[in-house]
């Protein structure tokens, strides 16, 4: 059977080997899909004894996704433009890396979520990794402003920078990207407030000013939860439609497993049976 499998440390939280087995079950493919911890030091030493073993595939997590990148032979536009890879695919012509969570993110906005894009302004809050793997693909959808703000400022304009130096983006969606510190968001209200931090998880919320939320405003926590401190915020100053990260998780694994086996599944179903399962 096909082998494949998330590499992180840690892993052993991961709901990936949970969604790819539905996946495989809905398109009647056989595959096994495992969880490997290699310890820090150790990550290129396990993806090539995976591959030796006749690994097909992995997807990568915190905090090897930059060295996954530098292992490829040959990298998509997004991960290049990434500068970090959450996917690699083996072949006899070498490794290829891709980085799917930035298409995860938009194909659940869009798709699950009916929220257009194109023309829109989008505040992205956050400037590691998370923010880096999106960006790319949120301007590949034109919108009108990209705002991407950070409690360190520094970072945010690091991450434009490198942008421009990977030559992935063309200079004129760099034109509608703007970087700055939390304090310095332009006013008016925001059409997406997208939370890139990893502040839910130890319970805050970024400093921003209640007015980037109106009532038509989509709030979005990349952390995956029923309800985060940034969900309620948003809720709390009147955005109306306030969503966790759970979406843009099925999302990515179902651009991971369209690189890996030639096909999309059906992920709503497995939204559905993800959603039924945390309660
Ligand atoms: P990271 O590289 O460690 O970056 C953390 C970011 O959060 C930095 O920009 C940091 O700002 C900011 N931050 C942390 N605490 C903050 C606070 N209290 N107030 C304001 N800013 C704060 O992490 P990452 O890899 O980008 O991941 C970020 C989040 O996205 C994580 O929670 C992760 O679980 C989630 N994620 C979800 C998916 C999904 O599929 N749903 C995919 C990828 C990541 P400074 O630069 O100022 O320190």
């Amino acid at each position: 059977m096909d082998r494949y499998a998330v590499i992180g440390q840690p892993v052993n939280h991961s709901r990936s080997p949970r969604i790819h087995a539905m996946f495989a079950a809905a398109v009647h493919h056989a595959l096994t899909y495992e969880r490997i911890e290699p310890a820090r030091d150790e990550f290129e030493a396990a993806v090539a004894l995976f591959r030796a073993q006749g690994g097909c595939g992995l997807n990568v997590t915190l905090p090897f996704k930059e060295r996954a990148y530098a292992l490829a032979d040959q990298s998509s536009t997004r991960a290049r433009a990434a500068g970090a890879a959450n996917t690699l695919m083996f072949s006899s012509k070498g490794v290829f890396a891709d980085n799917t969570d930035g298409a995860g993110l938009v194909r659940d906005l869009r798709l699950n979520l009916g929220v257009t894009l194109k023309g829109a302004r989008i505040l992205l809050l956050g400037a590691g990794g998370a923010a880096r793997g999106v960006v790319g693909p949120l301007l590949d959808q034109e919108p009108a402003l990209l705002v991407i703000a950070n409690r360190t400022a520094a970072r945010a304009l690091q991450l434009c920078e490198a942008l421009r130096a990977s030559g992935a983006i063309t200079p004129l969606w760099l034109s509608h990207c703007q970087a700055c510190g939390l304090e310095e968001i332009p006013k008016g209200v925001f059409d997406v407030v997208i939370n890139a931090t990893s502040s839910s998880l130890n319970g805050s919320v970024p400093n921003i000013p209640p007015s980037v939320f109106g009532p038509r405003t989509v709030a979005y926590d990349m952390v995956y939860a029923q309800s985060t401190p940034f969900i309620e915020m948003a809720h709390n100053l009147g955005s109306l439609r306030a969503v966790d990260g759970l979406g843009m998780l099925v999302e990515q694994a179902a651009e991971s497993f369209h690189l890996w086996r030639g096909l999309y599944p059906d992920t709503a179903a497995v939204l559905r049976q993800l959603r039924a399962e945390s309660v």
